[in-house]
């Protein structure tokens, strides 16, 4: 079976890699002919709106999925009327847009930091009006890693926000002060079968996730009962398949949404060593339609996302339980590199482990 991916990333890279052993085969699609997937796949350099290479990139496949969000919904669209496109093109729709997106949680009766459309310097000055400070300025579309976003703190930071970000859609949303973040990962399959894998804790700095860990220290059953609610929700309302991610904010033990990937996560790289089947594997079973794997933990993970530059490797991989993925990729500032997954047999294990990665991986910046 012939397998298109929408984007040639280290998410593509790591999907192609993990249905190596199911006997699947891979091609992937990206403007840069250097992307890392091409290491591992057959790589198609191309522009995702260019109809003739769609039809190219389609003929032979089986079923095309995608690896990030901001592939444009019109050549999702463009390959469902030739091939299976899973995760829906309308989840791609409904994640892209911040408004949308929070609107759809609203409308499930998901709970999401307080928001308002704000197109126009009035419109910012009544959105304010209505949410208070601080706030978060962020545009609608196309941000991600904390692109595209400012907090607002106090009157004085208003307009130089407005400068930065005003000219397109934006959204205004209150800032939470969360105890801390976590994320679910949501399977399901074409035939209904759904899968859920336990509460992860992240840490993120200047919006990029750093680090993730799993379980996530004193997650309790209502906290993940309550996650998996709403993901469920999600996704029979998307008539998903594959992964979901959906990012929360955890405030007085309960839940507010933050943001949904229509695709495997950052959060859930821990997956291919610490839980029994990878996000990667149970994403590629659930578009083919295959039995989804168990999600249960193997230990406990953390992983550390190697960012802008590498650490010495050397040093690294002389610990006990470290799992190195390096993606193949030129190191650049704030560029994800590649992951560290620590998988330890206690949590103290895991803390201590850390402890030791971080002062030698920690730094990489
Ligand atoms: P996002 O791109 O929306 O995921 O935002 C990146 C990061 O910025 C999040 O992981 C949070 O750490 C922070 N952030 C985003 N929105 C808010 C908010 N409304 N309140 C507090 N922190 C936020």
């Amino acid at each position: 079976m012939r397998i298109g991916i929408l984007g040639g990333g280290q998410l593509g890279r790591m999907l192609a890699l993990a249905g190596y052993p199911l006997g699947l085969r891979f091609r992937t699609l990206d403007l840069s002919p250097e992307a890392p997937a091409g290491q591992v796949s057959e790589l198609m350099a191309a522009d995702f709106n260019d109809t003739d290479a769609l039809k190219r990139f389609a003929r032979g496949l089986d079923i095309v999925t995608y690896e990030f969000e901001n592939v444009p919904v019109d050549p999702a669209r463009f390959l469902s009327r030739r091939v299976a496109v899973f995760p829906p093109p309308e989840a791609l729709e409904a994640a892209q847009d911040r408004l949308t997106e929070k609107r759809f949680f609203e409308r499930l009766g998901i709970p999401t930091p307080a928001f308002v459309a704000v197109d126009t310097w009035d419109d910012l000055k009544t959105a304010l009006n209505d949410i208070g400070l601080p706030a978060v300025l962020k545009t609608r579309r196309f941000g991600y890693d904390g692109k595209g976003q400012v907090v607002i703190r106090k009157t004085e930071d208003v307009s130089g926000a407005w400068q930065s970000l005003g000219g397109v859609p934006l959204i205004l949303e209150g800032f939470v002060a969360f105890e801390r973040e976590v994320s679910i990962l949501a399977v399901r399959s074409r035939n209904g079968e759904t899968v859920f894998y336990p509460l992860i804790e992240n840490h993120h700095r200047d919006g990029i996730l750093r680090l993730s860990l799993c379980p996530a220290p004193g997650a309790t059953s209502e906290l993940q009962r309550e996650a998996e609610a709403y993901a469920r929700s999600a996704l029979e309302a998307l008539n998903y398949v594959g992964v979901l991610a959906i990012e929360f904010f955890e405030r007085d033990s309960h839940l507010l949404a933050n943001e949904m990937a229509p695709r495997v996560h950052n959060s859930g790289h821990w997956t291919i060593e610490g839980a029994e089947i990878s996000q990667f594997e149970n994403h590629l079973r659930a578009i083919i339609g295959w039995p989804l794997g168990s999600t249960a933990t193997v230990g406990y993970s953390a992983m550390l996302n190697l960012i802008g530059t590498l650490p010495d490797l050397r040093s690294v991989l002389a610990m006990d339980n470290i799992h190195l993925h390096l993606y193949g990729k030129v190191p650049r500032p704030n560029r994800k590199l590649g992951h560290i997954t620590l998988r330890t047999t206690s949590q103290e294990a895991r803390d201590a482990g850390l402890t030791r990665l971080s002062q030698i991986a920690g730094q990489s910046e």
